[in-house]
């Protein structure tokens, strides 16, 4: 099982990724000002207790995803992270995930005893094309962190993180589409292209969603390949050599669906665990 812990909401946008933040969505559809960070009446969450004395939040509720309406290390959050760190470190019963574009301010935002980290928290960097993971990587690989991850979602383009996972400092990476009305493209060559990267230096992969723009190009090796011409809503994309080439969303492509099969069946990893959720 796994909960979620959003001490406090609103966030800044901070690179590409953020274009189509669904905490700005959500938000605008209740006229909500997503750019104010503000603590939640969940702040405590981790150490409310019942009135039997016993922690609301279970063990068995871990891991713990932190701040998924917000950055945790957001500079607005500053003056309240100490108090996460103190419930973190009380809970050591529980797991906590801190996902996270703000990677490089881990070190000013750090508790005092952190050292080489806590064992029950884990970050996250998530990098959503080739420019963020070369900007982020290195310094979350320099960072004193007991556990990371890295995620690719909303997954913009191809991205090659080789040189980053050979290191063996990577437990796991996480690829996933774009959700929402105006979801950019995610091509399943991409994914696999991750997954293979993962396989080659015996790292755990998940395929977490296709979003909702996910593109299923006529890569199978096992299948012939055809041109296959959309058949409502197309989306004509642009390739390098100007080539005009027909896409259309899985979204709006019923004749697709049968391949959800072969997407998992191609992302499977042979003895490292595999999950796909949302589809
Ligand atoms: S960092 Fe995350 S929560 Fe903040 S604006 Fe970007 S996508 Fe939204």
């Amino acid at each position: 099982m796994q909960s979620v812990w959003n001490p406090w909401h609103g966030c800044k946008k901070v690179s590409a990724g953020c274009m189509n933040c669904y905490v700005y969505r959500m938000d605008k559809a209740f006229g909500k000002d997503s750019s104010i960070v503000e603590k939640t009446n969940a702040f405590d969450y981790p150490i409310k207790k019942n009135q039997y004395g016993e922690y609301k939040l279970k063990s068995s509720d871990s891991p713990v995803y932190v701040c998924l309406s917000s950055d945790f290390l957001i500079e607005q959050a500053d003056e309240w992270r100490s108090e996460i760190w103190d419930m973190i470190k009380e809970r050591g019963d529980i797991d906590f995930k801190i996902i996270t574009k703000r990677i490089e301010r881990l070190t000013e935002c750090m508790p005092e005893d952190w050292g080489e980290g806590y064992e029950n928290v884990t970050l996250i960097c998530t990098c959503e094309n080739q420019e963020m993971a070369d900007k982020r990587l290195p310094v979350f690989l320099e960072m004193p962190i007991k556990h990371r991850e890295i995620i690719h979602e909303p997954m913009l383009e191809s991205i090659n993180i080789s040189r980053y996972l050979e290191s063996g400092k990577i437990e796991k990476v996480s690829c996933g589409g774009e959700s929402g009305e105006n979801a950019r493209v995610c091509e399943y060559d991409w994914i696999v292209n991750t997954r293979n990267q993962c396989v080659l230096h015996n790292v755990t992969f998940v395929f977490r969603q296709t979003g909702a723009n996910f593109i299923f190009r006529e890569i199978s090796n096992f299948h012939k390949r055809k041109k296959r011409e959309s058949i409502s809503n197309p989306l004509v994309n642009r390739s390098m050599n100007g080539e005009s080439r027909r896409y259309s969303s899985i979204m709006n492509r019923k004749i697709m669906i049968w391949k959800i099969p072969l997407i998992v069946y191609f992302c499977s990893c042979r003895n490292r665990r595999f999950t796909m959720r949302y589809i």
